[in-house]
């Protein structure tokens, strides 16, 4: 298939970006929305970044210029007829999206791919019922879709092999990183970080250290840009606890990915991080938090002497995180939710991490993964239950990808 158009369909945060990078990666890219006013804002803000952009030296005059002109504001669906592939960011409800893929298939050629941005839905269950459904598939960007490299191409037990390599082709056009994923919950990144948040509100409701002091051994120590509860102020805790609910739902209530009783109570409380002045710090006049850039070690190390200079908890705090890092990848890898190589750049690209769970699972190594989460499982309960190919691991001595052959 010989992809030239490109269709998208929302124009909200996901969508402009989206388009921008539709636009410098060379497709003719429509720009759609149910309402009119949304589609002129989009346009604008579209062309407003694309102007930073060159102010920042990322492209230069001409390339944003032809990028704005390959952009189409559109009123009407049927203005997408000739698109090859749409990508859908609308509002993140199933009944809304099913019905836009099953207008836009009414539409456009029955080769026509349609893929749908969502983060936290079963692409296979927004795929029922529109004609074509083996040409339905995820493409799931990052935010701001601009910046982060990342895009995952999600699979369902229907998707044809076509309609995943157009979006593959098309996200590489688009200058991003695809990765290939599978339809589970929460895909490959946002279900790989579940540990980093949650085995951190675990830490600090059993008081290993506070939530300051395991920011600043994540980062000293662990080599990640920001804290756990940096992140988390930042995104909100009640965005952080509807995804740490949605998680717990689809996964069928497995006890390490319960939501932490300590963030449902700051929820009720009102105290949401950055963006109401309180959260796991308190933000306010005078009191911005900027992260030193030049605090971070270079790479993520368990070696107690350098973890001494850090804090006297830095190599429980990180063990612990590291073991249940290993223990999701373990759990991820038996379910082939990706391949091993795409779950690191996964967490790389998404997240900035240092290494991604398997470079991590190295650090620890297996053995000692499980000797803590066993230990920790005994005192603390199911939580810490180990992926059985962990375990298998662990017996041989050996990493998780040479148990999983
Ligand atoms: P948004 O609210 O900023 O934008 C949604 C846009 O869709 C709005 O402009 C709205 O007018 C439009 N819309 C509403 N009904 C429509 C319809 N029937 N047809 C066409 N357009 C319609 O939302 P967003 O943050 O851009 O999220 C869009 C999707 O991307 C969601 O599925 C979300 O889960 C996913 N996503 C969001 C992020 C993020 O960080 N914001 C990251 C990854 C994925």
């Amino acid at each position: 298939m010989t992809l030239a158009r490109v269709g998208i369909l929302g124009a909200g945060t996901m969508g402009r970006g989206i388009a921008q990078v539709a636009a410098l990666g060379g497709y003719e890219t429509r720009l759609y929305d149910a309402y009119p006013e949304a589609v002129e804002q989009g346009s604008i803000e579209l062309a407003k970044a694309l102007a930073k952009g060159v102010f920042r030296g990322r492209w230069s005059d001409d390339e944003a210029a032809a990028a704005v002109d390959r952009v189409e504001p559109v009123a009407a669906l049927a203005e997408l007829a000739d698109c090859e592939l749409l990508i859908e960011a609308a509002p993140e409800e199933v009944e809304l999206k099913r019905q836009l893929f099953s207008d836009a298939a009414a539409v456009c050629g029955p080769e026509t791919v349609l893929a749908t941005n969502t983060s936290s839905l079963r692409v296979a269950e927004i795929a029922a019922g529109v004609p074509g459904p083996e040409r339905v598939i995820g493409m799931h960007f990052f935010n701001p879709p601009a910046l982060m490299k990342l895009v995952e191409v999600v699979a369902t037990e229907e998707s044809s092999e076509a309609a995943l390599a157009a979006a593959t082709e098309a996200a590489l056009a688009m200058g991003r990183t695809p990765i290939r994923a599978k339809d589970s919950p929460g895909f490959v990144a946002n279900r790989l970080s579940r540990p980093f948040a949650l085995e951190s509100l675990r830490m600090l409701s059993d008081g290993v250290a506070a939530a300051e002091t395991i920011d600043r051994i994540v980062r000293l120590g662990g080599g990640f840009r920001m804290g756990p509860f940096e992140l988390i102020d930042l995104i909100g805790l009640d965005v952080n606890l509807t995804i740490a609910r949605s998680f717990f739902t689809q996964g069928g209530e497995p006890a390490r990915w319960r939501p932490s009783a300590i963030q449902e109570r700051l929820v009720e409380e009102g105290k949401l991080g950055r963006k109401s002045g309180q959260g796991y710090y308190a933000y306010g006049d005078g009191i911005e938090r900027e992260v030193d850039p030049e605090l971070g070690i270079l790479a993520p190390t368990l070696d107690p002497a350098k973890l001494a200079l850090v804090d006297p908890a830095a190599g429980a705090v990180l063990s612990r995180l590291f073991a249940q890092i290993a223990n999701e990848a373990a759990f991820a890898l038996e379910e082939e939710i990706a391949s091993p190589e795409d779950m690191d750049t996964a967490m790389q690209l998404g997240f900035n991490w240092p290494l991604g769970p398997l470079g991590l699972t190295k650090k620890i190594g297996t053995r000692r993964a499980v000797e803590l989460l066993v230990e920790l499982e005994r005192e603390e309960g199911a939580a810490y239950a180990q992926a059985p190919l962990l375990r298998r691991a662990a017996e041989q001595d050996v990493e998780l990808v040479e148990a999983k052959q």
